[in-house]
């Protein structure tokens, strides 16, 4: 495992001790290197028209893609500070670079909060996104060629649950389990089947589309069963976890996977929890086996993000979310749409717009020409080509940070039923909607 701190032989040389490095910049005002719009205007002017359409658009359009958010000015401000120039390669107290006392305290911040947040043993903080942090933990526990079960595609599995697109169905034996076809719910009885039959040296309990919290204590026992590591991959709901909104897998898996942009309002990048007896398998999966320098930036504006969700705002925060995406999807099935599983624990709703006489592109061409945005999904057990899209997915993390409650979440399921039935073609109506709503009040 990684020194968590310098030695002290490199601590006395220290010419930034960490207690002066806390106070130093803290009082001296706007410092030089801040984000500034205007900077950018002038020296790329294109560039910055580009910047300030996709601000332009975040603000106007309805949010709801389920992975996404809108991060606070404070995560924007690390990410966007002078640590994306320093080359950190390894860990706090072992780099292969000179010049990382500083930012070796960003990623000791990090790594301490998250561990605290979640109740875990060891948290990496520096994969560069959800993938790969999966990746790493698929590499520190499998060999190429070993059998791993987890949730299907076409029932909601991601694409680094074995897509042959994907390296994890390139270089893994992938076995696919589903959900119940008349409840939507994951079948224990057929994971456990499959379990039994293929012997798999891991289980992936995660989903794309999943809006139930999936039994960990149940995928747990399953694994122990057979023998095989429980990998988590909760990228989506690692927010509500967070929040206390969503109940936590660090105690059952042995592997935590997640992102830290979606509900959990961080910057775009993964993490990795796991227990302390895993640490240095880990910590070499992700450096030096799958990634390079890690990106300080990204890594100091995890801190600043995990800071923000161990507050009581937050947990307030992702409770919000769960009772937004509650109330939106019972307005949404009033509307005509069958909501997978009949409602949602998190912040994920996925719906079969068959009944409006549309598919899932359709169905988002409409509400895209309409200002609002969201995804097409499979729905698990349809025939389809082509596949993944006959459904589509809507999340809340994003409308509930910028203020949006239950009242306005019935406008918004009216809204897209209006939509849908071909009332309303313009995006009038959803700019109303976040008019008053901004994401960056100014
Ligand atoms: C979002 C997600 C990922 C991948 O995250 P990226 O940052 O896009 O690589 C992996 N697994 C699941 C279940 C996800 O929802």
């Amino acid at each position: 495992m990684p020194a968590t701190s310098p030695s002290s032989s490199e601590a006395s040389a220290d010419p930034f001790p960490a207690s002066a490095v806390a106070g130093a910049t803290l009082a001296e005002g706007r410092p030089g290197w801040q984000p500034d719009a205007d900077v950018l205007r002038r020296e790329d002017p294109e560039l910055a028209g580009v910047l300030l359409a996709e601000h332009e658009r975040q603000s106007r359009c309805l949010q709801l893609i389920a992975a996404e958010n809108f991060t606070s000015r404070a995560v924007l401000t690390a990410l966007g500070s002078p640590l994306t120039n320093k080359y950190a390669e390894g860990y706090p107290g072992a780099r292969h670079h000179g010049g990382c006392e500083v930012v070796d305290l960003a990623e000791q911040l990090a790594a301490e909060r998250a561990v605290v947040l979640f109740g875990a043993g060891h948290a990496n903080v520096q994969p560069h996104s959800g993938s790969s942090a999966v990746l790493a933990a698929y590499a520190a526990l499998l060999r190429p060629g070993d059998t791993v079960l987890a949730m299907a595609l076409p029932q909601g599995g991601h694409l680094t649950h074995g897509s042959p697109a994907n390296f994890s169905g390139r270089w893994f034996d992938f076995v696919g389990y589903g959900v119940d076809r008349e409840t939507g719910l994951i079948d224990h009885r057929e994971v456990r089947r499959l379990a039994r039959v293929h012997r798999p040296k891991a289980i992936v309990c995660g989903s794309i589309s999943y809006p139930r919290h999936p039994d960990y204590a149940a995928f747990r026992e399953i694994a122990d069963d057979v023998g095989a590591h429980l990998v988590v991959d909760a990228s989506h709901p690692i927010g509500l976890v967070a929040g206390g909104a969503a109940p936590s897998p660090v105690p059952y898996a042995d592997v935590v996977c997640a992102t830290t942009h979606k509900v959990l309002r961080g910057p775009r990048g993964g993490m990795i929890l796991c227990g302390s007896e895993s640490a240095t398998r880990i910590d070499r999966a992700v450096f030096p086996f799958t990634q390079g320098g890690a990106q300080m930036n990204s890594v100091a504006a995890k801190a600043v993000a995990f800071a923000e969700a161990a507050g009581p705002a937050f947990a307030a925060y992702a409770h919000q979310v769960v009772a937004n995406a509650r109330t939106l999807a019972a307005t949404l099935a009033d509307e005509g749409l069958t909501i997978t599983t009949g409602g949602t624990d998190t912040h994920m709703i996925t719906a079969d717009v068959a009944g409006t006489g549309l598919d899932g592109r359709a169905a988002r061409g409409r509400c895209a020409a309409a200002g609002i945005a969201l995804d097409v999904c499979a729905l698990p057990h349809h025939r389809e080509p082509p596949v993944g899209t006959t459904g589509i997915r809507l999340g809340t993390a994003a409308v509930t940070t910028q203020g949006m409650r239950e009242p306005e979440m019935v406008r918004v399921g009216a809204l897209i039923g209006a939509v849908l039935r071909g009332e309303v073609v313009t995006g009038v109506a959803a700019a109303e909607l976040t008019g008053a709503f901004p994401p960056y009040p100014g």
